[in-house]
Order: C-alpha cells, then sequence, then structure tokens
C-alpha cells in the first residue's frame, strides 16, 4: 500500500491510487491527500452541488468547487 502524508488530516494513511482529476491539481491530490479524506470530499461535493444547484460542465461551477476543494483538503 502507497501511504501519503495527507495535508487535511495530517496523517500518514492510504493514497489515492490514481488522480482524480487532470492536471495540477490532480498531481496535488495524489501528493497531499489520502484516500478517506478524499471520500470525505466526494460527499461534501455532493452536499455542496445539490445547496447550490451546481453543474459541474458549467465553468463557473467548476471553478468554485475547485477552490472549496482545495480549502477542504488544505492543498498547497
Ligand atoms: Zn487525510
Amino acid at each position: 500500500m502507497i501511504t501519503v502524508q495527507c495535508a487535511r488530516c495530517d496523517k500518514k494513511r492510504e493514497a489515492l491510487t490514481e488522480a482524480p482529476l487532470p492536471g495540477e491539481l490532480g498531481e496535488k491530490l495524489l501528493k497531499q491527500t489520502c484516500e478517506p479524506c478524499w471520500r470525505e470530499w466526494v460527499s461534501q461535493q455532493l452536499m455542496l452541488m445539490n445547496e447550490f444547484r451546481l453543474d459541474p460542465m458549467n465553468d463557473e461551477h467548476s471553478d468554485f468547487l475547485d477552490k472549496e476543494m482545495i480549502k477542504f483538503l488544505t492543498l498547497s
């Protein structure tokens, strides 16, 4: 099992097996986010999408979600 020092929970835990997003953000997630925290974000994201009626295909909405993800997972 590959582990990662997670930025959010500050523990060495199971890493993601593949980048869930393309590009730079995906790289950061691989290096800074553990699998359990990623799953927490996935549920949080669903909540936000329902609450604000977000459409991930909409650029503005997807920017908003990226920013919320960076805050939630404390990516640097
Ligand atoms: Zn974590």
